[in-house]
């Protein structure tokens, strides 16, 4: 028949692929997925090119934008977090219950996605300075979103605080059905939890356990923890290290032990926002989820704007690969940290969002791809 219909002579070599297709019909079997949380986890592992082949080293990215509900690593915290509500009995599907969260915008993407799965109601509140695409795409998913003017932590309207607030009031209201729930992804267990058991797991079976690094920046500290629990407890010798944005007091933490310079312990108003147009990592206080890995994070590498940018430009031009600023920063330290380390070595990172997430702020600050003004080098980018 395909002879026929096709006019083709190399029938043979199509008859073996029909016969591997066949064989693989068998293999294959039950690899539909169960609704959108069949499709978080298992996110490729992806060497990039360009850096490897600059380093001598093996630069290797999770693409956690793979995953399928809310394209961010966010989406294997979601889910453990309304699956441990829901095996607590604090969450009922289609009962009005809602969840509250405050985030600069992942986390409730991903919250909202499943939530709309599972039949939960989604409230997010976060700064109103993150990139407007995470806004409108919240709405689009159907959550309640409450844009907040950036404040400190002590502020009762701080985003994360605020998402508190919402959710005793909801639980409090006669008004209202079901019950509020506070997801509270910086200090709850699920958060770590989802990559000590997820995160973890598959990059030591992705590399066959051959890594030297792994580098990550910090937001909730949920990742960087996580993985380095598991990855230590398999490999005692893996090196955890932190990406950090300019402003955020993690990297004296690791570095120094203190969280904050000099300057700002004498008595200067702590500063509460991140000095970075990154978006997702950089923080100025210790999270149960930081803390819990904090022992276990043994070097922290600064990551300038300017890099970021550079860098995301970069992976674009020559990997085509198109990431958000997060994504940038860990690579401009992974990149970095090889070169320390040296040819031979094997370092894993996260891609966490895509770019299209960030093109009304951070990639506004990029040149057009292809442009003459695009002759960065690597070199230039790490010694910014
Ligand atoms: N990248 C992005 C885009 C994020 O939104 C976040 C979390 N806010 C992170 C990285 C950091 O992950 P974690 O919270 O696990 O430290």
């Amino acid at each position: 028949l395909i002879s026929k219909l096709a006019k083709i002579n190399d029938l043979d070599t199509l008859q073996k692929s029909l016969v591997q297709f066949e064989n693989s019909l068998e293999k294959g079997a039950g690899t539909i997925k169960e609704g959108i949380e069949g499709c978080i986890g298992d996110t490729p592992l992806i060497k990039i090119k360009s850096l490897s082949e600059y380093t001598g080293c093996d630069i290797l990215v999770k693409a956690e934008f793979l995953n399928g509900a809310g394209n961010s690593p966010k989406d294997r915290v979601a889910l453990s977090i309304i699956e441990m509500a829901e095996e607590k009995g604090l969450l009922i599907p289609h009962s009005g219950d809602t969840i509250y969260e405050g985030t600069v915008g992942s986390t409730g993407i991903s919250l909202a996605a499943i939530c709309r799965a599972r039949g939960y109601k989604a409230h997010i509140c976060m700064p109103n300075d993150m990139a407007i695409e995470k806004s409108d795409l919240l709405l689009k998913l159907g959550a309640e979103v409450e844009r907040v003017r950036p404040a400190p932590i002590v502020d009762q309207n701080q985003f994360v605080n605020l998402a508190r607030k919402r959710a005793e009031e909801h639980t409090a209201s006669p008004d209202k059905p079901g019950r509020g729930l506070f997801a509270d992804q910086f200090e709850t267990e699920a958060n770590w939890r989802a990559h000590f058991t997820g995160t973890g797991p598959e990059i030591y079976e992705q590399t066959g356990g051959l890594l030297d690094a792994f580098v990550s920046g910090a937001g909730t500290g949920g990742t960087i923890s996580g993985v380095a629990l598991f990855l230590k407890s398999k490999l005692p010798d893996v090196k955890i290290v932190l990406a950090d944005p300019p402003g955020s007091g993690l990297y004296n933490r690791v570095k120094f032990g203190v969280m904050f310079d000099s300057k700002e312990r004498e008595g200067t108003r702590r500063r509460h926002q991140v000095d970075t147009i990154v978006e997702g990592i950089g923080i100025n206080r210790v999270t149960h989820n930081f803390d819990v890995g904090r022992e276990l994070i043994d070097d922290a590498i600064r990551v300038n704007d300017q890099q970021a940018i550079d860098m995301a430009q970069w992976l674009v031009e020559h990997d085509g690969i198109f990431v958000g600023s997060s994504s940038a920063v860990n690579c401009v330290a992974a990149t970095k940290l090889a070169k320390t380390l040296g040819p031979g070595h094997r370092i894993v990172t996260l891609l966490c969002d895509s770019g299209a997430r960030h093109l009304s702020k951070f990639w506004k600050h990029t040149e057009p791809v292809g442009g003459a003004e695009n002759d960065v080098s690597l070199e230039k980018i790490l010694d910014a």
